[in-house]
């Protein structure tokens, strides 16, 4: 079995979630020698004949093998994603990268904290939580109303046992603020004892997820973020996703990483690399 097979695969249904973000469907033979079953938090590396392959998370899959990618235009290659049709080809590797740990049994509550297109990599995090009956909060942070995704999806909330918050940057739905500022909000009303048995799970602009991990740290809160970082190989191979001073890769090591790694992570909401290697201001 080998992840770094790459297979064609044809594109069988395009949803588009809002301007500029469209979700590919795509099915994969469970079947076959080279299937690995993915997790939650774990991303492929998606190639566009003629233009590039870039790292991109899966939003979904199924036993049965239907796979999704949930993908933002922000340059060449996620413009080229965008511009495909149902029946047209994609080659892509993996599942990469470590993935979530699900909370364990101590923990009792548990808070998902997205930002933005963020809230693709946690989606299916949210369905595995969902079938273990696991109570969870989400805040879900966007610039403005007309940047929600999965709408659908996010309809079936809140259940018994789920709370959602929507919030946007300039008010235009729900909440008016900052994902990160909402979920110091919520935390205000906690008793200190309630804080003790959460688990917080965070995707989003890396300065969204510096002040979550900022507030979980005051509250003795275990965090787990996933980190983004440009990537090439998405398997171990060109470095570039390397986080200082622990030589960490964000391809193999993460992209998840929790509190306790994260503390030593000087570059964790500072620094990334660029294509050529040198170190960038996020
Ligand atoms: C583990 C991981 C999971 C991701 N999951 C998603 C997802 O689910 N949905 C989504 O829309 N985006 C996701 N991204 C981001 C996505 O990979 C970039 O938006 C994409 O690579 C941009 O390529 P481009 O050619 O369109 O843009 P370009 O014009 O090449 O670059 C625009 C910006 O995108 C980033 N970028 C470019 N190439 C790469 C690369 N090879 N690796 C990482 N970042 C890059 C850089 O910050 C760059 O400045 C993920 C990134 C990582 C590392």
């Amino acid at each position: 079995m080998s992840k770094n097979v790459v297979r064609t695969v044809k594109i069988e249904h395009v949803v588009e979630e809002c301007k500029n973000v469209k979700t590919l469907n795509f099915s994969v033979d469970p079947k076959n020698n080279n299937y690995i079953s993915p997790r939650p938090g774990q991303f492929i590396m998606v190639w566009v004949p003629g233009v590039d392959e870039i790292p991109i998370s899966l939003s979904h899959y199924d036993s049965k093998g239907n796979w999704s990618i949930t993908v933002k235009k922000v340059g060449e290659c996620t413009k080229a994603l965008l511009d495909l049709n149902v029946g047209d080809y994609i080659g892509i590797r993996g599942p990469f990268g470590n993935g979530f740990e699900l909370p364990p049994e101590k923990c009792k509550e548990v808070f998902i904290i997205a930002g933005g297109i963020g809230l693709a990599p946690l989606r299916p995090l949210i369905l595995e939580l969902k079938e273990n009956h696991h109570p969870f909060k989400l805040v879900i942070g966007i610039k403005t109303r007309d940047e929600m995704i999965f709408k659908e999806f996010c309809k079936n909330f809140p259940e018994d046992n789920v709370s959602n918050f929507y919030c946007t940057d300039d008010g235009s739905y729900a909440l008016k603020g900052l994902a990160s500022d909402i979920f110091t909000e919520i935390l205000k009303d906690y008793p200190r004892e309630r804080t003790k048995n959460l688990l917080v799970y965070t995707c989003g602009p890396e300065k969204m997820m510096f002040k979550i991990f900022k507030t979980c740290e005051r509250y003795g809160i275990p965090l787990q973020a996933s980190l983004e970082r440009i990537m090439r190989c998405g398997c171990g191979l060109c470095g570039l996703c390397v986080l200082d001073p622990l030589g960490l890769l964000t391809c193999t090591d993460g992209p998840v990483f929790d509190s306790e790694i994260l503390r030593k992570v000087d570059d964790f909401g500072r620094f990334k690399r660029d294509f050529t290697g040198k170190k960038v201001l996020i």
